[in-house]
């Protein structure tokens, strides 16, 4: 089970309180329509036992006795708490023909004016190219009022 593992507190100390650590660990995980019957309650508490095992074993430091404050999302969270659709939280999967100019447009063809920014149009998901796509977003609409 690959996941990635941030330790931002190394970096910037005020992200934690003195002498603690700030740390977070995404786990890659199906959509909610490719497995519908996961029992997000009880696979959270098994994906956190292999991880916090994981952790441990490559020594990094985090006693699972310790952790003072801990958030868990599952895509369940984050479709209902934040209306992502099917539970993605990188919106739709970097596959060859939904990147790029393949993704969705940055202008609606159905309201005049209405443009769009974010992961969700195009070029991507993903800080650099949601900057990039803020930047192309800007661009039309600069062409259009030049
Ligand atoms: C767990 C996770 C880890 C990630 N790690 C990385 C990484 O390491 N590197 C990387 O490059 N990318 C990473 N990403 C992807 C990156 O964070 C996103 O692609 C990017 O933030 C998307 O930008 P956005 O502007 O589309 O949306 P967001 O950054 O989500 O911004 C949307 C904003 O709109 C606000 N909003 C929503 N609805 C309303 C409303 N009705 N009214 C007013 N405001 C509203 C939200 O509160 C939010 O602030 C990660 C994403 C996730 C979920």
């Amino acid at each position: 089970m690959p996941f990635y593992v941030s330790v931002p507190s190394a970096t910037d100390p005020e992200l934690a309180p003195q002498g603690d650590t700030a740390m977070f660990v995404l786990v890659p995980t199906p959509l909610l329509s490719e497995m519908p019957n996961v029992d997000w309650e009880a696979e959270t508490a098994r994906v956190k036992a292999r991880v916090l095992e994981r952790l441990w074993h490559h020594n990094v430091g985090l006693d699972p006795e310790k952790i003072v404050v801990e958030e868990v999302l599952t895509p369940l969270d984050w479709k209902r708490g934040f209306g992502l659709y099917d539970g993605s939280a990188f919106g739709a999967a970097h596959t060859l023909f939904q990147v790029g100019p393949f993704r969705a447009r940055n202008y609606s063809d159905d309201v005049d004016g209405l443009y769009y920014v974010g992961a969700g149009t195009t070029p991507g998901t993903g800080m650099p190219m949601v900057v990039l796509g803020g930047k192309l977003t800007a661009e039309r609409i600069e062409s259009r009022v030049r």
